[in-house]
């Protein structure tokens, strides 16, 4: 879409659906100097603002929450849970840092009832833990009969999962990324989930919002979040798979309308510029002129009258 920009006045940037609002500063860049990721209002990088838009599609099975629980959570993402209004809330990490957590726990082996959580969410952790498998069953053991989890993993496409858990940790680096990551997830993470009785469907922003929406949002077009439902057959039906939505064409009309009224105030704040520039040149010829004409007469007086 296009922007707006070089203008002196303030021009709405985007909208961040993190703290839901139109935001006229510059995005900042993110980790890794990744350009324009981070709010200048909340500080949410791309990923929290895609979850509180999946958030919001997910709203009519979010309702009456009653237990919630994050996985290694983050503060932009704890906000965005809290707005949901569960009656529980419990955040688990296998370590602490300076994030707050409830309790310390692992994956593989999580504090909680068969089936007492309504949704979960675990972003980036499965390819830290080396029984993956395991941790999938714990998520469906403690996923209620309507509960969801949201789940996000580093993913290659077109090729197999790699994983050795046994690597160093230069070699990790090396192979996954980084040196806590025993696994670089490929197309077979949906079999994987399968197996461990969780039906999922993969989310990406443009699929959710449109193409043009994404670039509003500040979202990044290839990330993908599993929706993940215990037991097998089709999750849900609310959420647009790998093709455009119906809300995605809509997004896409109204930015196209909004990208015109854009492009409409730029020209006419350009005019606008030029008009006050074109004032200024002909005030300062004014002035000139009036120099010299003052000039003039003096010049012409001392003639006249030797002063
Ligand atoms: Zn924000």
């Amino acid at each position: 879409m296009r922007e707006v920009t070089g203008s002196r006045h303030d021009v709405v940037k985007g909208y961040c659906a993190a703290c839901g609002a139109m935001v006229s500063r510059r995005f900042r860049p993110g980790p890794n100097g990744r350009p324009e990721a981070t709010c200048p209002r909340c500080g949410s990088l791309e990923r929290h603002r895609f979850l509180s838009l999946l958030l919001g599609s997910l709203s009519p099975e979010l309702r009456d929450l009653d237990t919630v629980v994050e996985i290694a959570p983050s503060r932009q993402s704890k906000v965005l849970l809290d707005r949901l209004d569960a009656r529980r809330r419990i955040s688990l990490d296998v370590g602490h840092d300076s994030r707050d957590v409830d309790a310390l726990a692992c994956l593989t082996n999580l504090p909680l009832r068969d089936g007492s959580v309504d949704l979960l969410v675990c972003y980036h952790v499965l390819e830290h833990v080396p029984d993956d498998g395991a941790a999938m069953r714990e998520i469906a053991r403690v996923l209620s009969p309507r509960g969801i989890a949201l789940l996000e993993v580093p993913i290659k496409v077109g090729v197999a999962t790699e994983e050795d858990p046994s690597a160093s940790p230069e070699e990790r680096l090396r192979r996954f990324g980084q040196v806590d990551h025993v696994r670089w997830y490929g197309d077979d993470f949906d079999t994987r989930l399968a197996d461990a009785g969780l039906a999922s469907v993969r989310v990406t922003p443009p699929a959710l919002v449109g193409e043009s929406a994404v670039r509003w949002f500040r979202l990044m077009p290839h990330e993908v979040v599993w929706v993940v439902h215990p037991g097998q057959g089709s999750p849900s039906p609310l959420l647009p798979g790998d093709t455009g939505a119906g809300l995605g064409a809509a997004f896409d009309a109204v930015l196209a309308d909004l990208a015109t009224a854009q492009g409409r105030l730029a020209r006419e704040r350009d005019r606008a510029a030029r008009l006050v520039a074109q004032r200024d040149r002909l005030r300062a010829r004014l002035a000139a002129e009036q120099a010299r004409r003052a000039a003039g007469v003096l010049t012409r007086l001392r003639r006249v009258v030797p002063l």
